[in-house]
């Protein structure tokens, strides 16, 4: 999508701090970082949150789970992370381009959500 952020920078016209790219993914730091560690993985097709991902998606959304362990632990998070998908107006998402947040550091993060 021409206009939007995550595509730009999957397409390489925006830089990124990358932390890994395979044909489906691309995973790269987050610009303003809410732990020590903060990155996130995206699906490298334009999809706008995950309501509206199809099953045809699933496969992908799937890979992209299944390397965020090793990916947070090589990122300095050893002994888990957070994963939080923001989705749509509800769920308070910023960039309409599916993305999965992974947090974590050498300590524990905070619990959950803080109310504002
Ligand atoms: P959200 O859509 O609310 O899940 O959040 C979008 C996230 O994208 C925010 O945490 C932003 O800091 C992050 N972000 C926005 N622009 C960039 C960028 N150019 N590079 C890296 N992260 C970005
Ligand atoms: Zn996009």
């Amino acid at each position: 999508m021409s206009d939007c952020i995550f595509c730009k920078i999957i397409e390489g016209k925006i830089p990124c701090k990358k932390v890994y790219e395979d044909g489906d993914m691309l995973a790269f730091h987050d610009i303003n970082p809410q732990a020590p560690v903060h990155f996130m993985i995206v699906p490298k097709k334009h999809v706008d949150s995950l309501a509206r991902a199809g099953e045809p998606d699933a496969p992908v959304l799937g890979r992209m789970l299944a390397v965020a362990a090793r990916l947070a632990r090589e990122q300095g998070s050893p002994d888990g992370f957070r994963t939080i998908v923001n989705t749509g107006r509800i769920g308070r998402q910023d960039v309409y381009h599916l993305h999965i947040h992974i947090l974590g550091g050498p300590d524990p993060l905070p619990r959950m959500i803080a109310r504002e």
